[in-house]
């Protein structure tokens, strides 16, 4: 932690100052969650269409700066511009997904004698999200407007590194006139800010992305209160390619190299089937020698840099310079830039193999045949996502039954679809977010029996 009291946000691409933004304290986050818990039960009384109908013009607000919030995001996280784009108009649609939502959270009637039986879904209250730096805008999205839509209020802490599109899509709520404290976001750090929502009693849940190192702790820490928790965490994903797939679609480096490999979802390990194992790393090597890394905001750039100098060394301890690899280019200079890499001479077990390390590298390990890419896929702490490339159907149904992650994609590489579930198995994470049931992640199911008994005279 630099100074305490302040958060420095660089452009990852020129180390430039961007801004500094005042850090908040754990007293910070005790006012707030006052503030909120008052807003919620507003918030909540509210009939659910004037909820949606609310948070359809927080989408038009969000609508008609796009364009900002993406020049935001490519400035203090290095996303090339398209990225941004694409990050910007994500969070948009989400919100007006999650508002339809407001208007359809139903409860049940269950047949049993003697009565009637019936089930609410009621907002939790106060909601806490700890969002990540690599999809700063995103991710505070997909934790936050389900959490709105459903009737609770939400505080979220987004990255030391990363504050800025978080602060400005609370002051977009609030121009839509969302009610004032309903949505607010802390900028601090995680060992204060962070730690103090989770340990708050009066934060009810807490929606949690980022490692699994510190997705443990929250998890520790929220025992304790037993309050709820949603964790999104690492992965180290397999890109399964069997002989008969379409070997350049099934290669494309984009699946490990989109947002310069900071992705939970990232398919850094590249499993192909020995037989096309040569051609494999033929069309790696060209394919990493076109990628084009450079200023984010420029539109033809595909790679940006990485998110801090952290992570740059992080990234760097992973490949040794004498490591045998396939190597694009990266600018020199100021930023924090580390150029595609595939690593081809590590061990399926090696660290470069089995840690997530959250850069532009991947590994290449071949497989013999279909029992063998599944054992190699499982064999890892993560299950987050993966992608299965073959022509024969009968084997990409067997393998996506087989291979124990939360997100397969068959014949594409694609991972996060607001209208479907996103989250992962084992050491990837803990609950769903996104899909038809992210708003029922933010209620408790009440259950009402109304008797029909007729009264003794
Ligand atoms: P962290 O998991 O430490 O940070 C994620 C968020 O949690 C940030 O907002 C952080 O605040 C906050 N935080 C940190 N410590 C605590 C705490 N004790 N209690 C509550 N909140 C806390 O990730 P790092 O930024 O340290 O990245 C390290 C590695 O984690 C990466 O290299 C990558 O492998 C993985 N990672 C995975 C992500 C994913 O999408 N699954 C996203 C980001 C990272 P602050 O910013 O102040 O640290």
């Amino acid at each position: 932690m630099s100074d305490p009291n302040e958060l420095t946000v660089l452009d990852p691409a020129t180390e430039e100052v961007v801004a500094t933004v005042p850090a908040a304290t754990a007293e910070d986050v005790d006012a707030a969650v006052v503030r909120a818990a008052r807003a919620q039960t507003r918030w909540a009384a509210l009939a659910p269409a004037d909820r949606a109908r609310l948070l359809r013009r927080f989408a038009d607000a969000v609508d008609a700066h796009t364009e900002e919030l993406a020049q935001l995001e490519v400035r203090e996280a290095g996303h090339t511009v398209g990225n941004a784009r694409w990050e910007a108009g994500n969070a948009r649609d989400l919100l007006l997904y999650a508002a339809g939502g407001a208007e359809r959270l139903v409860g049940r009637q269950i047949p049993v004698p003697g009565g009637w039986d019936v089930t609410f879904q009621e907002p939790l209250g106060v909601i806490g999200v700890i969002a990540p730096w690599n999809f700063p805008l995103p991710i505070a999205a997909w934790g936050s407007f389900p959490a709105l839509a459903a009737g609770n209020a939400v505080l979220l802490k987004p990255a030391e590194t990363t504050p800025l599109t978080a602060l400005r899509l609370a002051e977009l709520a609030l121009e839509a006139d969302l009610p004032e404290h309903l949505f607010q976001v802390l900028p601090g750090y995680g060992a204060t800010a962070g730690r103090a929502l989770v340990d708050h009693p009066d934060v009810a849940k807490i929606v949690f992305t980022g490692s699994t190192r510190t997705g443990r702790e929250v998890m520790e820490r929220c025992a304790r209160l037993v309050k709820p928790v949603t964790l999104e965490l690492g992965g180290k994903s397999p890109n399964i390619v069997f002989a008969d797939a379409d070997l350049k679609a099934a290669l494309d480096p984009f699946s490990f190299l989109d947002n310069a490999g900071q992705d939970c979802c990232a398919r850094t390990r590249v499993l192909v089937q020995e037989a096309v194992l040569d051609e494999a790393r033929a069309l790696l090597a060209d394919a990493l020698a076109a990628v084009v890394v450079g200023d984010p905001a420029d539109e033809k750039t595909q790679m940006g840099p990485l998110i801090s100098g952290r992570q740059l060394e992080r990234v760097r301890s992973y490949v040794p310079d004498d490591a045998p690899a396939l190597r694009g280019t990266a600018p020199d200079g100021p930023g924090f830039w580390f150029p595609p890499t595939v690593l081809t001479g590590e061990r399926h077990d090696s660290p470069a193999a089995r840690e997530e390390i959250f850069g532009p590298v991947a590994v290449l390990l071949p497989f013999t045949d279909e029992q063998d890419a599944i054992r190699l896929a499982n064999d890892t702490p993560y299950g987050l996502s993966g992608s299965i490339w073959t022509r024969d159907v009968g084997r990409a149904l067997r393998v996506s039954q087989s291979v124990r992650a939360g997100n397969l994609s068959v014949n594409s590489h694609s991972s996060v679809r607001y209208w479907t579930p996103f989250g992962g198995y084992k050491q990837s994470g803990l609950g769903r977010e996104l899909g038809p049931d992210a708003l029922t992640a933010f209620t408790e199911t009440k259950n009402v029996f109304l008797s029909t008994e007729v009264p003794a005279p």
